[in-house]
């Protein structure tokens, strides 16, 4: 019965624009474009940097090429944005989802972010917010 309502999730959400509390400074980025374009249909509410271990809040960080460094105390967290990237990605894969709603300007989930790159080889179609 799970599985079954499982399998009818269609899209994958950052977590922030659906009013999760999950970004570095501890707030949301609820968007009401997005809540209603999702309107009735099923989705799943994901934050990459959490899934792949990174507290809330924490230091904000930005991407330089291969890897994501901390704004501040310059250390690499890449490791964290590679794992999350892959749990994300591992959902997209074991629900079949095909269309992602992501957050703007993130180095997870960005137009250029470590999740993004990701769900870009696995040919989602994604808008950014
Ligand atoms: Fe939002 Fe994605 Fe950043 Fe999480 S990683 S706070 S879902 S933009």
């Amino acid at each position: 019965m799970l599985a079954e309502k499982m399998k009818e999730i269609e899209i994958l959400v950052s977590a922030c624009l659906v009013g999760k509390k999950c970004r570095y400074d501890g707030k949301d980025k609820l968007n009401k474009e997005v809540i209603k374009l999702l309107g009735k249909r099923k989705y799943i509410a994901v934050c990459p940097e959490v899934l792949g271990g990174l507290p809330v809040p924490r230091e904000p960080a930005t991407r330089h090429g291969n890897k994501v460094i901390t704004n501040y105390t310059k250390r690499d967290v890449t490791a964290f944005f590679k794992v999350g990237a892959l749990k994300t990605l591992q959902l997209v894969k074991k629900y079949g989802i095909k269309e992602a709603y992501l957050k703007s300007k993130s180095p997870s989930c960005g137009e250029n972010g470590i999740t993004t790159e990701m769900l870009k080889k696995q040919g989602l179609n994604i808008k950014w917010f």
